[in-house]
């Protein structure tokens, strides 16, 4: 069934046993997929509840949609994990966002490193990427079965980013210098000590992260992992990190 996601306040509308879309969906359901009055969709709500509804209406600027049923979406990791993705050159952080969202990550922060390459002159440049990203998350998520869209931040400086950490956040940064300890011991470790539920993640660009920054991060309590005796391309890296944590955590 095809899926699309609502707002917290379409969510509320469901009480009423009607939900009504509009904007871009609208033209996606009419003219792109052809739907009608009677064919069912999916509504997922930010919440993780999914509502199966059948078309009621369809108007210019709207698609009246009657709620069947109400379920619990049981796709979502119970470990959320965040991508802090310095960025790459080109087209690579359009993969790095499709494979992640594939693989279950919670949310992705587009980081300005020391060794970041590419230049955003004004800070529209920087939304517009976000958006094009947004939505390339918005149409992974909907692919591959999500109950949930995950937030693409917008382009932010690393100290930024720091300062926007939740607490009791297992944080991580992957240093292809680190020769102790391996993403396996960290996340061993960490579960040892307490239930492992945010998990947060630095990959550098293709660079790599420079002396200065992976100070501050250690001193923002990031711990470093290896994630191999070979160096990774930066968007192998994450794809790696994710894979395995779905492989510990079992989700
Ligand atoms: N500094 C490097 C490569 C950077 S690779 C160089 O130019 O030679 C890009 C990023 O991927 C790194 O900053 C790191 O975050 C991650 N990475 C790649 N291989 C890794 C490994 N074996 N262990 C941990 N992190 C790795």
């Amino acid at each position: 069934m095809r899926r699309f996601f609502i707002s917290q306040e379409q969510r509320e509308m469901a009480e009423t046993g009607k939900i009504i879309l509009s904007g871009t969906d609208v033209n996606h359901i009419v003219n792109v997929l052809r739907m009608g009055i009677g064919d069912h969709i999916l509504l997922s709500a930010t919440s993780g509840e999914e509502f199966e509804c059948e078309i009621a209406e369809i108007g210019n600027q709207s698609v009246v949609c009657g709620v069947l049923h109400t379920s619990v979406n049981c796709t979502e990791p119970a470990v959320q994990v965040t991508l802090l993705q310095g960025i790459p050159k080109g087209e690579k952080m359009e993969l790095i966002v499709q494979k992640s969202v594939e693989l279950g990550v919670t949310r992705i922060v587009p980081v300005m490193m020391e060794r970041t390459v590419v230049k955003f002159h004004t800070t529209q440049d920087g939304m517009k990427k976000q958006a094009r990203w947004q939505k390339i998350s918005d149409e992974a998520s909907k692919q591959c079965g999500r109950g949930f869209c995950p937030e693409i931040a917008p382009v932010q400086t690393l100290k930024q980013a720091l300062s926007e950490m939740q607490p009791e956040t297992l944080a991580l940064v992957a240093y292809e210098n680190e020769t102790v300890f391996s993403l396996k011991q960290r996340i061993q470790s960490a579960i040892k000590k307490n239930a492992v539920l945010r998990i947060a993640v630095l990959i550098g660009p293709e660079g790599g992260i420079s002396p200065a920054e992976y100070e501050t991060v250690c001193n923002a309590g990031f711990l470093s992992v290896s994630l191999g005796k070979r160096i990774l391309r930066t968007e192998t890296a994450g794809i790696c990190v994710l894979s395995a944590l779905r492989y510990e955590f079992e989700d």
